[in-house]
């Protein structure tokens, strides 16, 4: 099998391991991608904390964007040297979510752990997120990926695979955001600054950011955030109300994963308002609410992953607006790291101040 570097989770906690691995070619139906990049996203640093388990050793990262450099049989639709981004949603197409039109919620099990990658001793190694991305290459699906136009930065590209789905699909697929509604976006992060974007393309009336950092704040406005709230004040939501002329919203977006945000998010909710949750705790971690405020009031809680996105259908359309100046990506990156450094790049993610950090593959 070829041999590939991939940064390898050989424990919880511990950096990532730069070394060679084995990667299958592609079988029925999958694609070999050449790597250009790949994000960090929160996800990843959340499976290498352990904070969800899962199976060691692993190749994480699932933010990628590159070139097809091999196709396995019953590949119609895609060649090599098309410019793809890569994303985790591994759908098999027949199950009853799939078939209703929810490929993110896909029933049919995905054994990562004999995957296409193998130590170099050829004892397994995971796949993690269907993607294992930290890597130069990757062997997945082809309904996981996306052609997109060879004039787009690959950088820029790979956002679109996670973050960008995941928030801008949360206000317009999950929460079926209306023009003319009040949204709050608790978070203003990588997830956070999309859902901010995707109220503002759904036509959101007011749009409130709330973050701990008031630097996070400054950036959620460029974004399209119409107010701000600090979210270290006492009874923050307050503010909220003040913003939206004294009422609660219609939706909010939680996009972190610390459960007083989520304790706090049903406190930014009107009457008859909708709660979303993207941000992911820790396995285990539990948030309480008083139900008889939510019945009373016909407030609603909503779980999305991925944004609710039909890969094929929602990136050509974020695309278009990216080219169309009407989706900010560019901005949304605020390091370029090698493969080598992915331990730095992970650390200047955890401090919590940089938006998204890319890894560049060398060419
Ligand atoms: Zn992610
Ligand atoms: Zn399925």
């Amino acid at each position: 099998m070829p041999i590939i570097k991939a940064a390898v989770c050989h424990e919880f906690g511990s950096p990532l391991v730069i070394e060679d691995v084995q990667l299958a070619a592609p079988r029925d139906g999958e694609v070999e991608v050449r790597l250009d990049a790949v994000a960090i996203c929160h996800s990843d640093i959340s499976y290498a904390e352990g904070a969800w388990g899962g199976f060691l050793p692993a190749v994480y990262g699932h933010e990628a964007a590159g070139v097809i450099s091999a196709v396995g049989d019953n590949v119609q639709s895609f060649a090599e040297g098309d410019s793809v981004v890569v994303t985790l949603i591994r759908s098999c197409g027949s199950c009853p979510s799939c078939a209703g039109g929810v490929p993110t919620l896909c029933e049919t099990p995905y054994d990562a752990i004999n995957g296409p990658l193998k130590t170099t001793d050829g004892a397994p190694l995971m796949q993690a997120m269907a993607c294992g991305a930290f890597a130069e290459r990757v062997v997945v699906d082809q309904r996981q990926i996306v052609k997109i136009p060879n004039e787009i930065a690959k950088d820029v590209a790979a956002l679109i695979s996670c973050g960008v789905i995941t928030g801008v699909g949360a206000a317009v697929n999950a929460a079926k955001l209306r023009a003319g509604e009040d949204v709050v976006v608790i978070g203003a992060g990588g997830v956070g600054l999309n859902a901010i974007q995707g109220a503002r393309i759904a036509g959101a009336r007011r749009i409130v950011a709330v973050d701990l950092s008031e630097e996070k704040l400054e950036v959620a406005k460029e974004f399209g955030a119409t107010h701000t709230v600090l979210g270290r004040l006492d009874a923050p939501w307050k503010a909220s109300y003040k913003a939206l002329g004294g009422r609660g919203a219609d939706v909010v977006l939680v996009t972190v994963g610390a459960i007083p945000a989520y304790e706090q998010a049903t406190r930014y909710l009107g009457v008859g308002g909708r709660m979303v949750m993207i941000g992911m705790p820790h396995s285990g971690a539990k948030a309480s609410y008083e139900p008889v405020i939510m019945a009373a009031i016909g407030q609603g809680m909503i779980g999305s992953k991925m944004g609710d996105v039909v890969i094929q259908r929602d990136i050509p359309w974020m695309v278009d607006l990216y080219q169309q100046g009407r989706l900010k990506l560019d901005e949304l990156i605020s390091g370029r790291w090698s493969l080598e450094d992915i331990n730095a790049a992970i650390a200047d993610t955890k401090t919590g101040s940089a938006r998204r950090n890319v890894i560049l593959f060398d060419r």
